[in-house]
């Protein structure tokens, strides 16, 4: 499994209307293309695997199509990565989904993503968690997420322009971390910034090399432990505020 490569990206399906039809009335109802492709989203996912009811809500009610380039609007529900500004990525819904149950949020918590990019994946996580803290080095990006979350009503995402290598050590301790941009080595100081029984979940990996979600959680007792999932496909996480745009 990988996210996908934007440059081999292809256009996708394009939905047509259904029509419901009841065998003695003939047709009833008719489904709008934009709920087919909502019920297809959700059905892509249940498919790959994704279980946990809230994250699956979460993916439900979060419009993807307002966090892509307008270019790209009609694979907003399509399973890809896709180009954003400043040469990101949206990631895969299937990754984003992936990497919110696999983070095991609960409505109490405060999370701490690095790599804010659209925006997308601090809303699925804020329909999660008590609130979001989202770290993106990209001024273009974090003034653009930032306006797009205000917009759509998400109040308990804060967007900071900085350099998630150093986390958010005056907000520290957090309850979990996600990282969506892929490091070649495991920040220690994010880990330093987990709190009691914290979880941390990141893409390990050189940057166009086998990258693994790698998933850290602290013990009562301090220790934590390491745990490697699937393979995926980010941008590199690259270190220091970004000098343009
Ligand atoms: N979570 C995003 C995916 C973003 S792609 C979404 O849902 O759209 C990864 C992002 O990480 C990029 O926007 C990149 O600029 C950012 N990034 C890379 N290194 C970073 C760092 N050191 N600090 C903060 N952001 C970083």
């Amino acid at each position: 499994m990988a996210e996908s490569d934007t440059k081999a990206l292809g256009r996708v399906k394009t939905y047509t209307s259904g029509l419901i039809t009841s065998p003695w009335q003939g047709p009833v109802a008719e489904i709008p293309a934009a709920d087919i492709e909502r019920m297809e989203f959700q059905l892509a996912l249940r498919r790959r695997g994704i279980s946990d009811q809230a994250v699956l809500r979460a993916m439900d009610a979060v419009p993807r199509e307002h966090f892509v380039a307008p270019e790209y609007l009609d694979c907003a529900y399509a399973d890809q990565a896709l180009p954003i500004a400043c040469g990101q990525t949206i990631s895969q819904p299937y990754v984003v989904a992936y990497m919110a149950e696999r983070l095991e949020v609960e409505p109490h918590h405060r999370v701490l993503e690095v790599g804010t990019g659209s925006g997308y994946q601090a809303a699925i996580l804020s329909r999660l968690a008590r609130e979001v803290l989202s770290i993106e080095r990209y001024r273009t990006l974090a003034d653009a997420a930032r306006r797009r979350l205000e917009t759509l009503g998400y109040a308990n995402v804060a967007i900071v322009l900085g350099d998630g290598l150093a986390g958010a050590p005056r907000d520290a301790p957090f309850d979990r971390i996600i990282v969506t941009a892929a490091a070649s080595d495991v920040p220690t100081v994010l880990v330093d910034q987990l709190g009691a029984s914290g979880k941390m979940l990141l893409p390990v990996g050189p940057a166009n090399g086998a990258q693994h979600i790698v998933k850290f959680s602290r013990a009562t007792d301090g220790t934590v432990a390491r745990e490697n999932l699937i393979a995926v496909r980010f941008v590199p996480l690259s270190r220091g505020r970004a000098r343009e745009l």
